[in-house]
């Protein structure tokens, strides 16, 4: 089987996210979380989709972890990089996407590269140049409120200009360009080019939007988007007679008790805990200004009592926008950040030296943070439990079942959505 795309995700669940599309488009899909180990092999796989915890981390670290983990993929035959980000394009005014973007360009020796975070399926649409989610502006969503990544401009050729070095010039294809197909997009991608600009955001609205910009694309030494963007492009390899096909994958069986972990605050994430609350479901709220003061101790012991058979219980950090404000004035963002991430972290492992095998996690940063204190390097991708989230196995002797959940990504329902897809996929 031969490397062909080799993709770099900021997040834990937006790469779980991407590697479960490219795998239904008939793509053979591992992924690797962390930064690589450079000495190790790369899996075999079609794609091979590394997740990184870089998208707020020091430039420079996410920067080089993002080209260290490329260079990796290449070395082993990847003919086509694609960074992967998050479908509202969750960033700072310092990065990570610009400078990340910039450095696997020169890298990979692109003279341009696209963006598009769109994601149709999930009301994720880019118009006009501005992000859309669903019929809100990004800037007046529940992203203008993210605790690390407050996203309060819409226009994402200001928020990319933003991120790279002074007199980059952000170039535009627009809908009316896309709409008329793959052609149509590469003739303005070349003009662009011609005309001096390395960075071009498109437009993308529908499914088919996103699947002419991929076929644009074939050959593209990069590209950069949301997961939507991994719709297209496994059709480029396919018709190369490029991949094996047969039959799709299928997650190992894994049984017992569930542990649910939320560190999401998003609007959809809080709606979805309230949901479980309000069903019966058992629930421990954690709360920062508490953690601060006596640790997770509590609530560990807490979930150990409850995880027998296979019970599902929830511990959720998750708080509307007024009470993670009040947490953060209070500690510091990054102390409230780590306090959370730190517990849920913590409880996973202990659950999990305890015989646990089956997590559940909400949130991109709370999602690496619980991968890596579970120890897991490799998983392979199985069938979605909502649109971007599907269930997952680590390829260890003896495996865990994971699913990792963006925080807007899933319906109200999606804790026992979860639990009811996950009884017949693991
Ligand atoms: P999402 O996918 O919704 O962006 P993340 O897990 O990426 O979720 O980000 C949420 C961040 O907010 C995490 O770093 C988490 O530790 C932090 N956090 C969670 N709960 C609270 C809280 N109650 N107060 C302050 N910060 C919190």
């Amino acid at each position: 089987m031969r490397l062909l795309l080799g993709a770099v995700a900021d997040d834990f669940t937006g790469a779980t996210d991407l590697a479960s599309m490219l795998s239904r488009a008939g793509m053979r899909t591992t992924l690797v979380l962390g930064a690589p180990d450079l000495s190790a092999d790369v899996p075999e796989a079609e794609a091979v989709v590394v997740a990184l915890k870089s998208r707020t981390a020091p430039v420079d670290q996410a920067v080089s972890e993002s080209v260290e983990s490329w260079r990796w993929l290449s070395r082993a035959g990847a003919q086509q990089c694609y960074f992967k980000y998050c479908s509202t394009f969750d960033s700072t005014p310092q990065g990570n996407i610009g400078p990340v973007a910039e450095a696997l360009r020169k890298f990979t020796k692109a003279e341009v590269t696209i963006y598009c975070p769109a994601f149709p399926e999930n009301g994720r649409t880019v118009y006009q140049g501005k992000l859309f989610v669903f019929d809100q502006l990004l800037s007046e969503s529940g992203m203008a409120s993210h605790p690390l990544t407050p996203m309060t401009d819409a226009d994402l050729r200001r928020v990319l200009a933003a991120q790279l070095p002074e007199g980059s010039l952000v170039g535009f294809v627009p809908w009316n360009v896309v709409s008329r197909g793959a052609d149509a997009i590469r003739s303005e991608l070349t003009q662009a080019s011609i005309a001096g600009f390395r960075h071009v955001i498109v437009d993308a609205v529908r499914d088919e939007d996103l699947i002419a910009l991929g076929r644009a694309c074939a050959g593209a030494k990069l590209v950069t988007g949301g997961s939507g963007l991994g719709l297209g492009l496994p059709e480029n390899f396919a018709s190369a007679g490029e991949l094996e096909g047969g039959e799709a994958t299928t997650l190992p069986h894994i049984d017992g008790p569930t542990l649910i972990l939320s560190g999401s605050c998003s609007t959809a994430t809080n709606a979805q805990v309230a949901r479980w609350e309000r069903e019966g479901g058992p629930i421990l709220r954690l709360e920062p200004l508490l953690l601060a003061e006596t640790g997770p101790g509590a609530a560990l012991e807490w979930a150990l009592e409850q995880l027998n058979g296979d019970a599902a219980v929830l511990i959720s950090s998750s708080q509307t926008p007024d009470q993670v404000q009040t947490a953060q004035e209070r500690l510091g963002p990054d102390r409230a950040t780590e306090l959370v991430e730190g517990a849920l972290a913590e409880i996973a492992k202990a659950a999990r030296a305890r015989g646990v095998r089956r997590f559940v996690v909400a949130g991109g940063e709370t999602s690496g943070a619980v991968a890596q204190a579970l120890g897991v390097s490799r998983m392979t991708v199985g069938p979605s439990i909502a649109p971007g989230v599907p269930w997952c196995a680590s390829l260890d002797e003896e495996p865990v079942a994971l699913a990792l959940k963006s925080g807007n990504f899933g319906g109200e329902g999606f804790f026992a959505d979860a639990l009811a897809a996950g009884a017949s996929a693991t």
